[in-house]
């Protein structure tokens, strides 16, 4: 283990410490090449250090970095190497591996040193942390290849919740390195107006007769072709794309949503899907409420979507937003409910006019199964409560039948209508104003 002053000083300064990884990492690979053994680079990052600095100031978060330094070094051999390469990013290098089994052992004892409490002047604090495994030769041939792989793999841990280490595998490759371009191509789909929206009809289930619309955004790659909104919602979330994809999607909606009231469909509301990140930005806030306001839509007929997730933190935060924009007259919708940390008490106090029941209880739906009663219980539920309901994912005649038959009020789906392009809806909502005015 190298001794305290030579751990300090290490600590102190990044960019000698990077320089000093690439200088081991290119030794230690040289060695091995000559003698055919593996390395092992493990890329270890602290999950959520972040509240540690803003709970308990930067001062504590310095000591629990060194501390953290001081027991990775005490897990390591002689041979090994260890340096901070950023912030709560530790790099270890695992010299002389015969094999991964044998690197085991190593990382398991990193992983348990996190299970202890830190005691940062009196006060007992616990950090987990999220490690990425690359081997030379197989996750990569020289410094800067290994710790991309690792880095990756670390991505993947985090991915999955942090607390757990993951190798690296032809998979995790992929998938990263596919997102990572999926990532880049996205910041310019704007630009390039890739993106558009669709609008999925929702509909008074006992009648059919059209009630609203929900604004469903789509990316249109030029040679990968339609990408969901589930994969490239979440890439932006995590690069900051939101806000602007998002301001870009809520205007869309609000101008198209104005030219259909004017042309007299003026009668349905039209709900539009927000991501809590988005109403954490007092920006998209602001922009949110103006756009409203230009687009002399009546606030009665906006609807916005928000799913459980968004309460699991910063609650009275959201709970004060929440209620100010439903003093506008704007209806709020619990989207998937059921699927996230459903609170029944966030649902007292909260201000919201409907709960969506999510598609992966309603498509398939038989009844007695416990789907069933998941679907009937939260049809009660809304409606003992005062609440729309709707539900999502009708794909058969069988499960619209089962809805129709156990009260539910309002629902969408393929079996009743797919998603529509603006210019689709437009033909459609004529369709359906002639024959529900020769009704
Ligand atoms: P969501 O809000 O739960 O939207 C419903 C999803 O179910 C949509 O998927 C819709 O196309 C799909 N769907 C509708 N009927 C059926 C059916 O019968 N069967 C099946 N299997 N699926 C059906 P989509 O359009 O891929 O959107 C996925 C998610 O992406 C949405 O889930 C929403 O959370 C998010 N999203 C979509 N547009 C936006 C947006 O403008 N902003 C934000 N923040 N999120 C969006
Ligand atoms: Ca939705
Ligand atoms: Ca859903």
């Amino acid at each position: 283990m190298p001794p305290k002053e030579m751990l300090v000083d290490q600590f102190a300064n990044i960019h000698k410490n990077r320089h000093a990884l690439h200088h081991a990492a290119t030794l230690k690979i040289a060695h091995a090449k000559r003698y055919n053994h593996l390395i092992g680079l493990l890329l270890i990052d602290l999950d959520n250090f972040k509240s540690i600095n803003s709970h308990l100031g930067h001062l504590m978060g310095d000591k629990l970095l060194l501390e953290t330094h001081a027991r990775l070094a005490a897990c390591l051999n002689s041979d090994d190497f260890i340096a901070r390469i950023d912030g709560d990013e530790f790099v270890v290098l695992l010299g002389n591996v015969t094999s991964p089994k044998t690197a085991e052992t190593a990382i398991r004892k990193i992983m348990h040193c996190f299970t202890q409490n830190y005691n940062l002047n009196g006060i007992t604090a616990r950090i987990n942390a999220s490690m990425g495994v690359a081997y030379y030769p197989h996750a990569g041939v020289d410094a800067s290849a290994l710790l991309q792989s690792a880095a990756m793999c670390m991505s993947h841990a985090k991915s999955l919740g942090g607390n757990n280490y993951q190798c690296y595998t032809e998979t995790i490759k992929k998938k990263y390195t596919k997102q990572s371009y999926l990532e880049n191509a996205l910041k310019f789909a704007l630009e390039k107006k890739e993106l558009f929206l669709t609008y999925q009809p929702i509909f008074k289930l006992a009648t059919k007769e059209m009630v609203g619309m929900e604004a469903l955004l789509r990316w249109r790659h030029p040679s990968i072709g339609l990408i969901s909104p589930d994969t490239f919602i979440k890439l932006a979330e995590n690069n900051g794309l939101i806000s602007s994809i998002g301001e870009w999607a809520l205007q869309t909606v609000c101008e198209q949503a104005k030219k259909w009231h004017n042309a007299g469909h003026n009668q349905f509301k039209i709900s539009f899907n927000i991501s809590s990140n988005q109403l954490l930005q007092k920006s998209f806030l602001h922009f949110m409420m103006r756009m409203f306001k230009s687009t002399h839509m009546p606030a009665h007929l906006l609807e916005l979507e928000l799913t459980e997730t968004a309460f699991l933190t910063k609650a009275s935060y959201f709970k004060a937003i929440l209620k100010k924009i439903s003093k506008t007259g704007i209806g709020i919708t619990i989207d998937d409910f059921g699927t996230g940390h459903s609170s029944l008490i966030r649902l007292k106090n909260l201000p919201i006019r409907a709960l969506k029941i999510d598609k992966s209880f309603v498509f398939n739906i038989t009844p007695d199964s416990f789907d069933a009663i998941i679907v009937n219980s939260l049809i009660t539920l809304g409606k003992k409560l005062n609440m729309n309901v709707i539900a999502e994912g009708i794909e058969t005649k069988a499960d619209l039948e089962f809805l129709v038959s156990n009260g539910c009020p309002q629902g969408q789906g393929y079996y009743l209508c797919k998603p529509l392009n603006a210019k689709q809806m437009t033909a459609f909502l004529k369709k359906n104003k002639k024959t529900s005015g020769s009704r």
